[in-house]
């Protein structure tokens, strides 16, 4: 079982791994730690990563980047348009209203989904942590923002599907931050904990979180976050100042011009480095920094904290460079903050602990991790008022499942009393925060039959899991029967047991015949759910549930039939979509494969051809006949002639066959070359 930790940034990824002495950030085949998160499109094969990286200039077209602000989006975002503006692929509104990347592949023009292409960027992630660890990487934890839907969620855990990967959990960047920096901290105090506030500003994003951190455990108090706030809009700022400069000074329109405009923003980006080992240079972005107090403001109201309860502030993401952005937070915090971590590889780390915690592989330290969920989760149905006879008004109703700042993982149940087959609706129950449609899934309840032909009683579990994904797990019809069963306290635990097995929560869900005959409804009041059996915080053991429900109605026996349940997600892919999609990956990964070694064989031929007529024209001389020599170096100059023109696109086969062809001629000559000098050798070591 693999243990490692993925954070994959807007710009770049970056890998650690577990290994027995400890977490180590590996290296790409470039040896570099950061990975381009880019995926270009060429016409034999795709180029990810640094290689990647290296065509979009000559390519930008169909070099796709940014993929972190694109999954998951509806086209119509406006937040989502403004992102389009600089990226110089293009993308379309698919039929759903998500996104398609188009990009020229293979010859011809493409359409992929945001969801696709970071699959491509997290295969590519994959590949680095295999070859390092030369194991096969399966079992993971990615570690996403904080703001993150649950429609991006879902993305992601697809996309590291298409990959081949299992997270095992999607970990909030800043708790990995904040794992990564409490788990080796020696001096926690027992009791009151220490407020540690975490600020991360990336690429295109700043997340606060602060958590409390005493021996043995750490507990997210808040976050907070601006989704757009991070160095490719200091960046932006550059790049406007200059274009509308070019446009005054030259009557040059960079905007025009797709490749002038990548290297515009790459030079405001080099400039912007160079400004930060300058603190006193005029980098002016505290205009747009203007009023980018208020997620530090928001995380320490939630926390209910105030500056001075904070105890240190610590921030990481290559942005937190910029020496304005330290200035602000110091002026804010009213301390300097500290830099601890290293800024870039702290959530990789900290995702690489998370997995260790969380796989059997690796004795970690104990230290518990209480994760906070970010958003107020509502579940919402259509409910009858009590009031009406026979069916009357109907009217949406809701109550909150998981409140914002609910511990991950976590599961609710909920009691419906009804008489056929209903929908709920899990939303967000506030939106404001972030631009995305409050429904987020359906799931439709039934059929069912209640054997009194009256309101059924339904117990419906939601489940908010480790990616801190909601849905709605499961349904039971509670029917109670009139037998006598032995009193609560009579019961041994093997019977309460026994009988908690006959409810298998977790059994299949299309396990009930579809053809059950449906029961009318007598009641014509539709009594709203009420919540129940909320349970303790980390207690995530639905059996619990059920044997304390077995407690209170001792005398009855509760006969539970799971329901089938159907689910729509909106926006989310199909599985047999996502089928499809694990195939296309498979096949663009081979064909990736085939041209790379097709390279390699061909390498090998060239560098046959240099090395032969190198040695030909030395140490090899004695061993073959003037004439031989000459055919020999004539035909190793037609072979490098034909590399450089009608072999300069051949399959790896031909590759291959001209190489053997070669080494037939040569393989004589260099044998007789080492029986010599080995005979050479033996007559040395006899004359002494
Ligand atoms: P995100 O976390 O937003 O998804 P990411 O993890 O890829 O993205 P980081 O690697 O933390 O982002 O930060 C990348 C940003 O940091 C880039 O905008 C880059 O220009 C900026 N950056 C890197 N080095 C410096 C520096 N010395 N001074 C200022 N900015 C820098
Ligand atoms: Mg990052």
């Amino acid at each position: 079982m693999s243990v490692v930790g993925f954070d994959f940034g807007n710009l770049s990824g970056v890998v650690a791994v577990a290994r027995q002495r400890g977490i180590d950030v590996v290296l790409n085949d470039e040896s570099n730690r950061e990975t381009p998160a880019i995926a270009c499109f060429g016409e034999k094969q795709r180029f990810l990563g640094t290689a990647g990286a290296a065509s979009s200039m000559m390519n930008p077209k169909n070099t796709i980047s940014q993929i972190k602000r694109l999954i998951g989006r509806q086209f119509s975002d406006p937040e989502l348009q403004n992102d389009l503006k600089s990226l110089p692929f293009a993308v379309t509104e698919g039929p759903d209203g998500y996104l398609l990347i188009h990009a020229r592949y293979l010859g011809e023009m493409r359409t992929f989904t945001p969801t696709q292409v970071l699959g491509m960027v997290f295969s590519d992630l994959k590949i680095i942590a295999e070859k390092n660890l030369n194991a096969a990487v399966v079992d993971c934890c990615i570690g996403i923002p904080i703001y993150f839907t649950d429609l991006q969620r879902r993305a992601v855990m697809d996309a590291a599907k298409i990959a081949g990967l299992h997270p095992l959990r999607l970990f909030h960047e800043t708790t990995a931050t904040a794992l990564a920096y409490g788990i080796y901290k020696t001096d926690l105090p027992e009791n009151d904990p220490i407020n540690v506030a975490f600020i991360d500003i990336g690429h295109s994003s700043m997340q606060v979180c602060i958590a409390a951190f005493k021996k043995g455990q750490l507990k997210i108090l808040s976050h907070s976050f601006d989704r757009c706030l991070g160095g490719r809009d200091f960046d932006e700022v550059l790049f406007n100042h200059f274009a509308s400069k070019f446009k005054d000074e030259y009557q040059i329109d960079v905007n025009q011009n797709a490749k002038a405009c990548l290297r515009l923003r790459a030079a405001c980006e080099k400039l912007k480095k160079v400004l930060s080992a300058n603190p006193e240079a005029p980098l002016n972005i505290e205009c747009l920094m203007d009023e980018k107090d208020k997620p530090l403001e928001n995380a320490l109201s939630e926390a209910g904290l105030t500056p001075e309860n904070i105890h240190s502030v610590e921030v990481v993401g290559s942005s937190s460079r910029v020496p304005a952005v330290m200035k602000i937070l110091s002026e804010f915090f009213g301390k300097e903050p500290r830099r601890t971590m290293n800024a870039s590889e702290c959530v990789a780390k900290g995702c690489a602990l998370q997995c260790a915690i969380l796989s059997p592989t690796f004795k970690v330290r104990d230290f518990q991790v209480h994760e906070s969920f970010p958003f107020p989760i509502a579940l919402s149905w259509k409910g009858t008022a009590p009031d009406t006879e026979n069916g009357g008004t109907e009217n949406q109703q809701s109550t909150i499942v998981f409140p914002k700042g609910n511990l991950i993982p976590s599961v609710k149940a909920l009691t419906f009393y009804r008489s056929s087959t209903f929908t709920v609706d899990v939303q967000y129950a506030d939106v404001k925060e972030f631009q995305a449609p409050a429904k987020m899934s359906t799931y439709t309840i039934g059929p069912f039959q209640s054997t009194k032909g009256e309101r059924a009683k339904l117990k419906v579990k939601v489940r908010l899991n480790m990616h801190g994904i909601v849905s709605v797990e499961s349904a039971t019809l509670l029917e109670e029967e009139e037998v006598e069963v032995p009193v609560a306290k009579e019961l041994t635990k093997d019977q309460i047991n026994m009988e908690t097995d006959n409810v298998p929560a977790d059994a299949p869900q299309s396990g009930n015949e579809a053809d059950v005959n449906m029961q009318d409804a007598k009641a014509p009041a539709d009594v709203s759910a009420s919540e129940n059996g909320v349970l303790e915080s980390g207690n995530d053991n639905p059996e619990q549930m059920e044997t304390d429900a077995k407690v209170e109605a001792p005398k009855k026996k509760v006969k539970k039939t799971n329901v089938p349940l159907s689910e729509v997600v909106y926006g989310a892919m199909l599985p047999a979509d996502l089928q499809k999609a694990v195939e296309k990956e498979f096949e663009m990964a081979l064909q990736d494969r085939v041209m790379e070694e097709t390279k390699d064989k061909k390498n090998a031929v060239e560098a046959y051809v240099y090395d032969m007529r190198n040695k030909l024209y030395d140490k090899y001389q004695d061993f073959i006949t003037e004439p031989d020599r000459e055919q020999f170096i004539a035909k190793l100059q037609e072979v490098e002639d034909w590399l450089y023109e009608d072999g300069e696109d051949e399959t790896k086969g031909v590759y291959i066959a001209k190489l053997e062809e070669l080494k037939k001629q040569g393989d004589p000559i260099e044998h007789r070359y080492k029986e010599s000098t080995e005979r050479g050798a033996v007559i040395d070591q006899l004359s002494y």
